[in-house]
């Protein structure tokens, strides 16, 4: 049962693949489909669905909201969202503005501690991708020698916690999954796993999040049984993917979600659309 791997990052966020090197990819595994899901931007959408239909292969338009609360980061998904529609209200530029200026900030730290880097020289180097983040500044600090490689440089000094990390601007979870919902798109929780309490998802369904990702890189068999669990005790869509950002880490459909529920987050998403009307 190949599936839809449901959670994929390009070069429009951090990731290091175009939408195209994703979909080859994504056709030479047999994946049923794809959904492109990038940090806090739909810039990468557009030619993901072109070359998609090109190859006649299905691509979901997605993104992935960072959110915080209660000190945490919770990841919202949102899928067959206008792409227009959630541009429009400038929310999502705040954001990728707020992490240019983060950008800044690592730097200035890094700065302090000896490490000298050209945050100008990062965001450009970042190109057409719309959400500089972590990743690029970890590589550069890799290219100058600071570190050996990118994980080290988390580890080291940019995770939380660590000498330069710094808190992002963001919006809560509930914000997310108005936005997207006001989007026409389904919400999903990403990698519930990944640190967030029980309660909230219980909450954030009430919220209208349609689905949670059970299946994800960072979820062991428990967390995917849970999860797998708790989607059908709720009536909610269990989805998965790879969290797919760069070759040589996790490759495109390591996580998958079954086609049955990706119909079942795409019916739930009908009705929530009907009942709108
Ligand atoms: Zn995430
Ligand atoms: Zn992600």
């Amino acid at each position: 049962m190949p599936g839809f791997d449901m959670h994929i990052h390009s070069i429009a966020s951090d990731g290091s693949w175009s939408a195209q090197q994703i979909i080859d990819a994504a056709i030479a595994k047999g994946l049923d489909g794809i959904a492109i899901t990038d940090h806090d931007t739909v810039t990468g959408i557009k030619a993901a669905i072109d070359y998609g239909k090109k190859c006649n292969f299905p691509v979901i338009p997605g993104i992935e909201l960072s959110t915080k609360h209660d000190g945490r980061d919770i990841h919202v998904l949102g899928y067959w969202i206008d792409t227009d529609d959630i541009e429009a209200d400038g929310r999502l530029r705040e954001l990728r503005e707020a992490r240019e200026q983060r950008c800044y900030k690592i730097v200035a730290r890094l700065d302090m501690l000896g490490m000298k880097l050209d945050a100008d020289k990062i965001i450009a180097s970042a190109g057409n991708c719309d959400s500089i983040g972590r990743p690029h500044i970890a590589k550069a600090m890799v290219e100058s020698g600071y570190v050996d490689n990118i994980k080290e440089a988390f580890v080291k000094w940019l995770g939380q916690g660590m000498p330069a990390y710094v808190p992002r601007m963001k919006m809560t979870p509930y914000e997310a999954v108005k936005r997207i919902t006001d989007a026409k798109g389904a919400a999903v929780l990403a990698h519930p796993g990944v640190g967030v309490p029980d309660y909230l998802i219980g909450r954030l369904v009430k919220q209208g999040i349609i689905g949670i990702e059970a299946f994800h890189p960072e979820h062991n068999i428990a967390d995917e049984k849970k999860y797998l669990q708790l989607s059908h005790r709720l009536r909610i869509a269990a989805t998965g993917g790879s969290d797919f950002h760069s070759a040589g880490m996790r490759c495109v459909g390591y996580r998958v979600a079954a086609l049955s529920q990706v119909e079942l987050l795409a019916r739930l998403r009908q009705q929530k659309l009907a009942a709108r009307d």
